[in-house]
């Protein structure tokens, strides 16, 4: 099938091919790139992330890659989806707001507390110099690393682990991301932040959080309030067990 889409300032070639029983191959065609292109003008920078280099990233990283084959359909909505072990890949919305949120230039080595399919650690690794990021599931660990290794993230590393307790042998890290939402901030990560590190991570109930932002500066730490939001539960030392 080959459709051509008037766009904005260009012309789109749309080109899916179809396996025998009519379904769409799961290649990075220009179907999916005008998917992610359509994602990030209407779900990212409408409602306010204004960051170049975030935007550019989520419009580079193939979302439909790190879903499970019969959620590609669905992989450039509104929505966060399963994958598996009960676990979800975040929004779209989510994973750029957070990106957004650790301010990174490039420099960085960053944390990842829940790399889930590996999908925000993929995002991350365009926007930072390194990227570590611990997961507590074997499986998806294991599936991560395999996936970001195959689609060419090479200055990502995907370790198993309980997170909560961060990742001493790398610390101390310049950003910490957790993907998955806390009862109280672990101290372990306050700790591993470099002078200047910032924390993004969701606080709450285990149904409802807040996401904030912490700083650290010198021997304090400034704590910003987001939004509210909505993650799986971190589990470990320092989680829900
Ligand atoms: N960032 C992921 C989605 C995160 S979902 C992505 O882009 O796909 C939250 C993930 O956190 C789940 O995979 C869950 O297993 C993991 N998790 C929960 N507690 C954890 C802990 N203590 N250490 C590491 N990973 C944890």
């Amino acid at each position: 099938m080959r459709v051509s889409v008037a766009a904005a300032d260009s012309v789109v070639i749309i080109s899916a091919r179809m396996d025998g029983n009519g379904n769409h191959s799961a290649g990075d065609g220009a179907n999916f790139e005008a998917a992610r292109r359509d994602m990030v003008a209407r779900q990212i920078r409408e409602r306010g992330i204004d960051s170049a280099r975030v935007l550019s990233a989520m419009r580079t990283v193939p979302r439909h890659l790190f879903v499970p084959f019969e959620r590609v359909p669905d992989a450039y909505s509104d929505e966060a989806l399963p994958v598996g072990d009960g676990q979800t890949i975040s929004q779209p919305y989510i994973v750029a707001a957070t990106a957004q949120a650790l301010g990174l230039e490039g420099h960085e080595r960053v944390l990842e507390v829940g790399a889930g399919t590996g999908y925000q650690a993929a995002v991350l690794s365009l926007l930072a110099r390194e990227v570590i990021a611990v997961e507590a599931i074997p499986a998806l660990a294991e599936s991560a690393s395999e996936r970001l290794a195959r689609l060419g993230y090479s200055n990502v590393r995907v370790e198993q682990g309980d997170g909560s307790l961060g990742f001493g042998l790398d610390a101390p890290f310049d950003a910490i991301l957790v993907s998955a939402a806390a009862p109280a901030v672990p101290q372990p990560l306050v700790d591993q932040l470099a002078e200047g590190g910032r924390l993004v991570i969701p606080v709450g109930l285990t149904d409802h959080q807040e996401l904030f932002r912490i700083v650290k500066a010198g021997n304090r730490t400034i704590e910003q309030r987001l939004f509210s939001c909505r993650f799986v539960p971190l589990v470990g030392r320092f989680g829900w067990r």
